[in-house]
Order: C-alpha cells, then sequence, then structure tokens
C-alpha cells in the first residue's frame, strides 16, 4: 500500500495518483486535492492543517 506524499493518508490499491519527477523521485497522491497542494500552491504537509505531518 503507498501513502500519500502530501497528506499522508494510506492510498488504497487502484485509487490516487503517481507522479513522477523530473529528477526520478516517485510522488503518491491519494487525490486531486493533494496532487494541487503540492505541485501547483508548493504548500508544505507540516503547514496545512488537514494533512497527518501537521504540526501545531
Ligand atoms: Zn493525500
Amino acid at each position: 500500500m503507498a501513502i500519500c506524499s502530501f497528506c499522508g493518508n494510506d492510498i488504497i490499491k487502484g485509487t490516487g495518483k503517481i507522479f513522477v519527477k523530473k529528477d526520478g523521485k516517485i510522488l503518491h497522491f491519494c487525490s486531486t486535492k493533494c496532487e494541487k497542494n503540492l505541485l501547483k500552491l508548493k504548500r508544505k504537509p507540516i503547514v496545512v492543517k488537514w494533512t497527518k505531518l501537521f504540526k501545531k
């Protein structure tokens, strides 16, 4: 099972998205919401409240 590179939630097999960066790093996303936040908005998971990596 993969874990979302942004929010840290488990991704059920057959769902979610895989994104390969130019440097060869593979990112997994549970939803387009997570994909957008990381790739488009360039947010860090630790500052986004709804991720598992968020630190108070
Ligand atoms: Zn996610």
